[in-house]
């Protein structure tokens, strides 16, 4: 990209700053900083880039380096929730208003943006565009509008909003105002749409690359769905996943299937209710909920950047959807998958979806776009280079990552076979749709066999010694080769071309890819539960990884935000590998900022320094407490004798004694409340008088301790709050364990 950086003007300078401080980020992505520099200068901007390409912050930077708010326009008012977290977790002032915030409390936000102290405001369309707030933007000083999601000003698109063509009243009233406009949806008309609906003036169109680098791309048929996912998510039994269906029904099976496995999975579709969907999609951000299998319904939303991988357990309709759902896997950069099953059982009931109920000339541009999905599913070639090609980018190379760049086909001389299935679809005269070819040439008894009498022929059985998923590969490679087509009007007949009937005639030689199953790889032993299969016995660096996700989930719990606004995957596992054990260490790590080390910083590197050390307690594999990151670990350290409180432990326990509640507490030394609850909870651990009392009753001890004897013992802290149906939050439950356990 261009070379802005190493010139770099004093705004971008700030910018670079503010990148580093708050999000703790050393460099933009390409393209970043072009487009901050272009905001900086006061201009409108378009800013055209995937899923988790970094949208956000070409505006939030600009926000906090300039003076005044920045106010967003967002559609959505779950994922305006999580990005104020977000913003708040980095230390950077933001709110939000929408039907979802009561006006006691809307009030005390304008407040804040009249101050002058909020850097971003975000707000919905329809709050926007209600009775008096622009008057009160009018009071606001205002240094930039943001419409995230403004392909919604399409009626082209398919997130057409109407509210968001009313937005060009922003540039009719606040004619001074910088706009930038940000979507992931690429296409022409909405790019134009955007442009002359909210009145730009000589805007900028920025349009970042559409690769996802690190989503491994990856194709397989279509038998035996079920088994191939529980095998696929056996072999990572800790990572979150979503799996798209096309129907309802279909979601709510494979939801039981797993369900059965012992795997937290949940379905989500249309069909539930508001509160059934949103405590769903509730657990899933929190890490409770594994797997969400899903109609499309699902993760416009959402933001979680730890979705490792995302399937297609149906054939998506085009590749604009395919794209768009596969992009919410792998957010935060790591290394994600995209798993697709193909079958032509698929193809066939989608293209009746999609040419039913609509004008002719909008069936024909529907199957055109299911084809072009259909060749990305059958591609021999790198997929990754089909997909770009696609959205009209061209990769360089083979990119390396996806199934068959990693394992490319071999070439065999497939001339008899070829043979074999055009002589079975000439002599039962072009009757044999694709799937009863592979009967027949397999020698099948089926009732269509059968009934056909297709058992008569002299090609029946001819193919008896390769499986179906081999000839389904190699017919289809036939059909692509061009030597039969298919005559959707008659049944899906299989009919020979002319190429084919040179083939038959041995004029034409057929090279034939070799058939292999991707991601076949070690299976587990039979019977063992999907679920209760502990993380790959890996080396230290993932035991550590996975004792440093353990730590987040407990923070995230107690305060009540998802587990990857306290960090990302990627920088646990940045931690796990470089070991960070001083500040400037601990800060060097990639998305760590001011604000999450002084919230975070401690409680990791002493994770981190606990874990490297050997402990005096050998129950130290980090597995054994894998839902339940509760006394154990640290009761381990408390038993060290030399491991006294630490200062800033010290400090808020002084603050407890002299009668403060942890909230006040968190206050006054600026750290989160669930901090602070770490804190009372070591130094209580080590000895320390906490009041006990202060945070839970002798009753509710006692209760307590009642659950935990029904739940033999030592529960899992997880199993012991759903027990007590969630009365008690895991900080009162862990206080009262250690409590019964000086008792003792
Ligand atoms: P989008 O809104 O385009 O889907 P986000 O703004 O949510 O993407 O960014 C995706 C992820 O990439 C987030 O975890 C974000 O913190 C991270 N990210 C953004 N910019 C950078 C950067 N310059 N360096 C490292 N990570 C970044
Ligand atoms: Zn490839």
């Amino acid at each position: 990209m261009s070379d802005t950086l190493t010139a770099a003007s004093p705004t971008l300078v700030a910018a670079r700053a503010a990148l580093k401080r708050y999000y703790g980020y050393d460099q933009f992505r390409p393209m970043q900083a072009d487009i901050i520099e272009h905001i900086l200068a006061g201009n409108d901007t378009v800013v055209l880039m995937p899923t988790g390409g970094g949208k956000s912050v070409c505006f939030q930077i600009p926000a906090v380096v300039s003076a005044g708010t920045c106010v967003v326009v967002s559609p959505l008012i779950a994922l305006m929730k999580d990005q104020v977290e977000a913003l708040k977790g980095n230390g950077i002032a933001a709110a939000y208003i929408n039907s979802s915030v009561g006006s006691a409390e809307a009030n005390e936000i304008a407040k804040a943006a009249l101050s002058g102290h909020l850097k971003l405001l975000y707000v919905s369309p329809e709050k926007l565009l209600s009775q008096g707030f622009l008057q009160f933007l009018g009071r606001v000083n205002i240094s930039l509008f943001a419409i995230d999601e403004a392909h919604c000003i399409s009626s082209w698109g398919h997130d057409f909003r109407p509210e968001y063509t009313q937005l060009r009243l922003l540039r009719q009233t606040f004619p001074s105002t910088p706009i930038v406009a940000l979507t992931a949806t690429a296409d022409r008309l909405t790019q134009r749409d955007i442009l002359t609906q909210l009145e730009m003036r000589e805007p900028k169109v920025f349009l970042s690359s559409f690769d996802r680098p690190n989503i491994n791309l990856i194709v397989r048929p279509g038998q035996d769905r079920i088994g191939a996912i529980l095998d696929f998510i056996a072999r990572r039994p800790t990572e979150a996943g979503i799996i798209y269906c096309l129907s309802r029904k279909t979601c709510e099976a494979v939801a039981l299937k797993l369900q059965q496995k012992g795997i937290r999975a949940a379905h989500y579709h249309a069909g539930l209710t508001p509160v059934q969907r949103a405590k769903a999609q509730e657990a899933f951000l929190q890490d409770d909920m594994q797997v969400i299998v899903a109609t499309i319904a699902f993760g416009m939303g959402i933001d979680k950047s730890n979705v490792r991988w995302v399937m297609h357990y149906n054939l998506p309709k085009n590749i604009e959807g395919y794209y768009q759902e596969i992009g919410r896997a792998g957010r935060d950069g790591t290394p994600a998958t995209a798993l697709l099953f193909y079958s032509f059982a698929d193809v066939m009931s989608m293209r009746e979806m999609v040419t039913s109920d609509v004008p002719p000339k909008q069936a024909e541009l529907n199957l055109a776009k299911l084809e072009r999905m259909q060749q990305f599913a059958e591609a021999a070639t790198c997929r990754r280079k089909i997909l770009l090609h696609y959205f009209s980018e061209s990769l360089p190379a083979d990119c390396g990552n996806c199934d068959i760049c990693r394992s490319p086909p071999t070439t065999f001389d497939g001339t008899e076979l070829a043979q074999k299935a055009l002589s079975a679809v000439a002599r039962a005269r072009e009757r044999l749709s694709l799937s009863l070819c592979i009967d027949v040439l397999r020698g099948m008894r089926n009732q269509a066999v059968i009934s056909g009498g297709y058992d008569q022929l002299k090609t029946y059985g001819a193919g008896r010694d390769l499986p179906y998923l081999d000839w389904y590969s190699y017919l289809h490679q036939l059909l692509n080769e061009g030597l039969f087509y298919i005559a959707y009007e008659e049944g899906y007949a299989l009919k020979i071309t002319a190429r084919g009937q040179e083939v038959l005639k041995g004029q034409r030689p057929v090279p034939l890819k070799k058939f292999q199953l991707a991601e076949k790889a070690e299976k587990l032993p039979r019977g063992r539960k999907a679920a209760a299969a502990a993380p790959a016995a890996g080396t230290a660096e993932t035991q550590l990884f996975e004792h440093l996700r353990q730590l987040r989930k407990a923070i995230a719990d107690e305060a009540g935000v998802p587990p990857y606004v306290v960090f990302t995957d990627a920088s646990l596992l940045e931690m796990a590998a470089e070991q960070p054990t001083s500040r400037v260490a601990m800060l060097s790590i990639s998305g760590v900022g001011m604000k999450k080390f002084e919230t975070y910083g401690e409680l990791f590197i002493e994770a981190i320094l606990q874990h490297g050390t050997p402990r005096a307690v050998p129950a130290a594999d980090g597995n054994a407490d894998a839902d339940d990151f509760g006394p154990a670990p640290r009761s381990a350290a408390q038993k060290t004798a030399d491991r006294g409180v630490n200062e800033s432990e010290q400090a808020s326990f002084d603050l407890h004694l002299q009668g403060l509640s942890p909230e006040q507490i968190a206050q006054q030394r600026n750290l989160a409340q669930s901090t602070v609850l770490v804190h009372l909870e070591r130094a209580y651990g080590k000895g320390l008088p906490l009041r006990v009392t202060d945070f839970i009753s002798e009753t509710d001890r006692a209760n307590i301790r009642a659950a935990r004897a029904q739940l033999g013992g030592s529960p899992p802290l997880r199993d012991l709050f759903d027990h007590l149906r969630e009365q008690y939050d895991y900080f009162r439950l862990r206080l009262a364990a250690l409590a019964d356990h000086r008792a003792a």
